[in-house]
């Protein structure tokens, strides 16, 4: 199993680490090359407009387009989560999505007081609780059907699935919980 991480800006190493502590091989992509290269791809957090602006820059968003249209597992963190996203509110002006999963994603939804926060949520697949940290984080504020939530903050999804596509607004390569780097691994296999 050979999993990449988007390796352009953000807490790459993090997830890298998680991937391998799950049993991948682990891919740093940048290039077209490398996309080709790997079963399941990881989309990190750090800024969704700064990758927004690298992807296009590295001549990768069309063909992560097409990859994840033919069926690519990816896994979106924060600012991952947002680049999944249909639709995005709070963008900055000419901010773009990738549109892999049928929902309107708030940036920085938390707001200032809270913007960092540690939440103990319930991780629906299994019923039991994760410890999940949230940086500046999205919130989904509407989703279509077929669109499945994984776990919610106050009502609010913050980890959904739509088929191999999973988004979550925390920061699950932090919290030493490999749950949801697992999920997608088991969606590659
Ligand atoms: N607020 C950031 C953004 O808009 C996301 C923060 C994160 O990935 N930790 O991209």
């Amino acid at each position: 199993m050979r999993a990449g991480v988007l390796a352009l800006q953000g807490d790459v190493r993090e997830h890298a680490a998680a991937l391998e502590a799950c049993g991948a091989e682990v891919v740093r992509v940048r290039r077209r090359s490398e996309l080709d290269a790997v079963d399941a791809l990881v989309l990190p957090g750090g800024e969704s407009s700064t990758i927004d602006k690298l992807l296009r820059a590295f001549d990768l968003r069309e063909p992560l387009i097409a990859r994840i249209e033919a069926g690519l597992p990816v896994l979106g963190s924060c600012a991952g989560m947002i680049l999944l996203a249909r639709d995005l509110g709070d963008g900055i002006d000419g901010q773009q999505t990738l549109g892999a999963i049928p929902m309107t994603v708030r940036r920085n939804a938390f707001g200032r007081q809270v913007d960092s926060a540690e939440v103990s949520l319930t991780w629906t697949p299994d019923g039991s609780p994760m410890h999940a940290t949230f940086i500046r984080a999205p919130w989904v504020e509407s989703w279509d059907d077929g669109v499945q939530v994984l776990a919610s903050v106050e009502g609010h999804p913050v980890a959904v699935r739509h088929g191999a596509r999973i988004a979550t607004a925390f920061h699950p390569e932090i919290s030493g919980d490999l749950r949801v780097h697992q999920l997608l691994l088991d969606l590659a296999s």
